[in-house]
């Protein structure tokens, strides 16, 4: 393998309160003391970057197997490593959907021929995804599985959700879920409020998502239970939300950019490639969602990268189906709203992207020592620049950040000893 010294970049690794411009030296995928080098290692300038732990998504839909034709694992995964990540978490609402031991051994053979990042894949908590029975969390973790969900939706038996909980709690494992409602969510597509009755469109009210997250809290302390809640969108969830975590309770919340940047009146702007669930509501909870986010009571950041096709899409706000790309988009949309703008400090930034994920998922922290596996994400911190769609490793195109105007890029990940440049993978 090749060997690499990246000179001059700031390091900052929150897991070991690292912070300074220094040399890193990689050899055989390694970190290494910059003397082990041979002169044959590649000199990489990296003056004015930032070299941080690996960047962790863990909220996306790569649509192998069964509906290639929005996004497939190489392509995906692709996206992925062209956005900053160095892995991420896989949601199993597949065609067929992952639910069993033997799927998720079949998965991982296909993930390992055909993923440019490692991907970790969740299992569904449900047979078939369907909320009627349980599955079999011991014999998933024994399998390896590190996280269930049956996102895209999430059982509506409050007492199926107990006994997964105690179930889960007994295998180790995090229950990760989407948190709706569908009996006063259905028939809606975008956020109950002014805008859904000016476009006479079904709305989907907070309660959907607050009832929801209310049980999850509930059964969280009832059971001991480690619980995620995805996609936050609501000023009310992440009230629950900060209680539950100053009670001490085992449980975390993520937000997506889309819903830190807009707000329902945005449907009127970008229309389907506005829908997505849970919805884009108002700029009372976008604001909440912000705060939640740089205090800390939300601590991770993660896309919900949901591609579709340009036909599924073309079916209109009551037809297309839910969910927007983020994965090429979104370290560039966060440095842009939260770090440029003085909201958040660079290292918290990294612990909501990096650190909170892997801490979820039971997985080791990145602390950039030597010995330890090189797992990199290198952004350009001032590079000012423009989203654009057309070189976009993702196979869909169903997003709204066409044409925004970003400060800072990721510019390489390194990862499973190749470093690989965002420019060169588009
Ligand atoms: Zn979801």
């Amino acid at each position: 393998m090749q060997e690499y010294l990246f000179s001059g970049a700031r390091i900052l690794a929150p897991a070991r309160a690292f912070d300074a411009v220094a040399d890193l030296a990689v050899k055989d995928g390694v970190i290494v003391a910059p003397a082990e080098l041979s002169s044959r290692a590649k000199k990489i300038d990296l003056k004015g970057k930032l070299i941080a732990p690996g960047f962790f998504d863990m909220h996306v839909h790569l649509r192998e197997p069964g509906q290639t034709h929005k996004e497939d694992i190489a392509s995906g995964t692709r996206a992925a490593a062209a956005g900053g990540f160095t892995g991420l978490l896989a949601m199993p609402n597949t065609d067929p959907p992952i639910c069993s031991v033997e799927d998720f051994l079949q998965q991982q053979k296909l993930l390992a021929q055909k993923a440019l990042i490692p991907v970790l894949q969740c299992v569904s908590l449900t047979q078939g995804r369907e909320g009627k029975a349980l599955n079999e969390l011991m014999a998933l973790r024994q399998a390896g599985v590190k996280a269930l969900s049956d996102d895209g939706g999430t059982p509506q038996d409050e007492e199926l959700m107990r006994r997964a909980m105690l179930a889960a709690k007994e295998a180790g494992l995090p229950i990760i879920d989407h948190c709706e409602d569908y009996s006063i969510s259905r028939p809606g597509v975008m956020h109950e409020g002014a805008v859904s009755r000016r476009l006479g469109l079904p709305g989907q009210p907070r309660l959907a998502e607050e009832r929801m997250v209310q049980r999850d809290i509930r059964l969280c302390r009832e059971t001991g239970c480690r619980v995620h809640l995805q996609h936050l969108s609501s000023a009310g969830s992440v009230k629950m939300l900060r209680q539950a975590r100053q009670e001490g309770l085992p449980i975390s919340g993520e937000v997506m950019p889309h819903h830190l940047l807009f707000t329902d009146q945005d449907v009127e702007k970008y229309g389907v490639n506005a829908k997505m669930a849970p919805p884009l509501r108002e700029e009372s909870d976008r604001q909440a969602l912000l705060e939640a986010l740089c205090e800390g009571s939300i601590s991770v950041l993660a896309t919900d990268h949901a591609p579709h096709s340009q036909a599924e899409k073309a079916l209109g706000m009551l037809k297309a189906p839910f969910g927007i790309t983020g994965l090429e988009q979104a370290v560039a949309l966060c440095l842009t709203l939260l770090y440029h703008s003085g909201k958040i400090s660079l290292a918290e930034l990294i612990k909501r992207f990096s650190c909170a994920p892997r801490e979820i998922l039971q997985m080791p922290q990145l602390s950039l020592e030597i010995g330890e596996t090189a797992e990199l994400t290198i952004i350009d911190l001032e590079q000012k620049h423009q989203l654009s769609l057309q070189n976009s490793c993702s196979k869909a195109r169903n997003c709204p950040y066409e044409g925004m105007s970003c400060k800072g890029k990721p510019w390489a990940v390194f990862s499973q000893g190749r470093l690989l440049k965002t420019q060169e993978l588009k």
